[in-house]
């Protein structure tokens, strides 16, 4: 059994209390982890508030904070293989893609560092001659990154490098679902120099351990990723500390196929949009949107991909759908889907766990479009996709629109005036036009409505780790 300690102050270290932790491929426990109550909290948030007022950290340049993220880029490249396997272990998510999802964690990493010494203060033309006045960009303070299971790796890079480019220091909390990867990762910070107590890492529960830390009366920002109603709570918390908060959360997006687009692209950016992470990402076009004169045609083809994926060990680097992260997601899932059909919903394909060990459940495809389907309304965070019809390009709009998220958003056409009319008026942060699950670090990324507000990724997102002062000089 493997065992995992928390980083805290520059030190690991074992916590009062473990737990276990399921390898969802076979429902058995692997590894045990640290798990932080209050007292771990405390010190964390200590640690991280010293070494933001004093010490080595406040007193660096940007370009040497830049310099520390670059080291910490190249160091995540060069563990690559190691960081995705343990991802894979512990949560599921496919060797294939933990490893290409890694290559892309060193480039945010590196964008961040480039980053570092280029956030720029400015100088106020004020109407007074006798006074000179400058608007400094300081950090923030100490920030509380707060993670779900699924890509903690992505999902803390893209907190941990604009935050350390800004000059902040932080306390991250890894899902207890799957926290192998990030405990790990903090071998890295310590190797790439960091200086004690700028990155703390630690693992708990969230009624104890993320609710004492996003109440923590040292912390000044909260970055959250994860579900509406526990993003609620995270805000009831913050009204502890007053900390400000972004929120990047849920999404039910709408994938919306016209007649006149090409309808295999089409169908493989949707069996991808849905079905990768084993449908449990965040963007997952979990509604698909078809223009009724060509649903038969579209459905037959979406049919045959799904067929064709091959379910199988996460570990296996051909294996293209893996189990879900836990049996309580399988359960839900299940659940959902029965009530799905029994409402109406028509099974295209799918809709039944296999027997055996391991949380699976195959890719599903519910035809929707006669009824109303529980599938249709709630993010599953699972291998469902909901169909809906549309006979024009008003009702396929309305249709998109009709969800309280607003994460993501595909549309596939030829018609490049209608994809402008219709882009401007989808509600969602991310618009994505003969294309699905495009990222880099310089395109922002967030949400609408329900899906959370602040953006991660680019300048901006660097810019709500800082905050401004002003500064008066009399010149004479
Ligand atoms: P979750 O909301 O259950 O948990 C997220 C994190 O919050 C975990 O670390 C958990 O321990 C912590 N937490 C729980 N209660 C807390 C509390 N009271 N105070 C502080 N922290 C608390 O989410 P999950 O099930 O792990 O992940 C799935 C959700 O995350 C989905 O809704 C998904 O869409 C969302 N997500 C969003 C994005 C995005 O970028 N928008 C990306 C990935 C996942």
């Amino acid at each position: 059994m493997q065992r995992f300690q928390h980083y805290i102050d520059g030190r690991f270290e074992d916590a009062a209390q473990t737990f276990p932790s399921i390898d969802p491929a076979t429902g058995e426990s692997w590894a045990e982890m640290p798990e932080a109550r209050e007292a771990e909290v405390e010190r964390a948030v200590e640690a991280a508030h010293q070494a933001l007022r004093q010490g080595e950290w406040p007193a660096l340049t940007a370009t040497a904070r830049g310099k520390l993220l670059y080291r910490l880029a190249d160091l995540v490249a060069q563990n690559a293989g190691r960081l995705a396997e343990l991802e894979t272990r512990d949560t599921g998510k496919i060797i294939r893609e933990t490893s290409a999802q890694i290559a892309y964690v060193a480039d945010y990493y590196r964008y961040y560092a480039g980053l570092a010494d280029k956030i720029e203060g400015s100088y106020l033309a004020i109407d007074k001659p006798d006074m000179d006045v400058w608007l400094r960009r300081e950090p923030v303070g100490v920030v509380a990154a707060v993670v779900p299971w699924n890509s903690q790796l992505f999902l803390a890079a893209v907190k941990i490098g604009p935050a350390l480019a800004a000059g902040c220091t932080l306390v991250i909390k890894a899902s207890e679902d799957g926290p192998a990867p990030l405990l790990e990762f903090a071998r890295l910070v310590q190797e790439a120099g960091f200086p004690a107590g700028v990155v703390n890492i630690i693992t708990g529960f969230g009624a104890t351990c993320g609710a004492a830390l996003t109440r923590h009366p040292k912390v000044a920002h909260i970055a959250f990723t994860g579900g509406p109603q526990t993003a609620r709570n995270v805000v009831r918390n913050s009204a502890e500390n007053l900390a400000s908060t972004s929120l990047e959360l849920g999404g039910k997006s709408p994938f919306i196929v016209f007649a006149d687009a090409d309808l295999e692209s089409a169908a493989n950016a949707q069996v991808a949009g849905i079905f990768a992470a084993t449908g449990q990402s965040c963007v997952a076009g979990s509604r698909l949107i078809v223009e009724s004169s060509v649903k038969g045609r579209f459905l037959s083809i979406l049919k045959e991909k799904s067929e064709a994926v091959k379910i199988g060990a996460p570990l296996d680097m051909t294996t293209e759908v893996g189990p879900l992260c836990t049996a309580r997601q399988r359960d839900l899932i299940e659940e959902v889907v029965g009530r799905s059909v029994a409402a109406g919903a028509m099974l295209v394909t799918g809709g039944k766990s296999p027997d055996g060990v391991g949380f699976y459940y195959p890719p599903t495809i519910l035809d929707c479009s006669a009824v109303k389907s529980p599938s249709v309304e709630r993010e599953l965070f699972g291998p469902v996709l909901s169909v809906l019809s549309f006979e024009d390009e008003a009702e396929a709009l309305r249709l998109a629109n009709d969800t309280p998220f607003g994460l993501a958003s595909g549309l596939f056409t030829r018609d490049l005036t209608r994809a402008h009319r219709m882009m401007k008026r989808i509600h969602a942060g991310v618009v994505w036009v003969n294309t699905y699950r495009a990222v880099s670090p310089i395109a922002p990324f967030g949400g609408y409505g329900q899906s959370g507000h602040g953006r991660e990724g680019g300048l901006a997102a660097a810019l709500d780790f800082t905050r401004t002062k002003t500064v008066w000089l009399r010149t004479s």
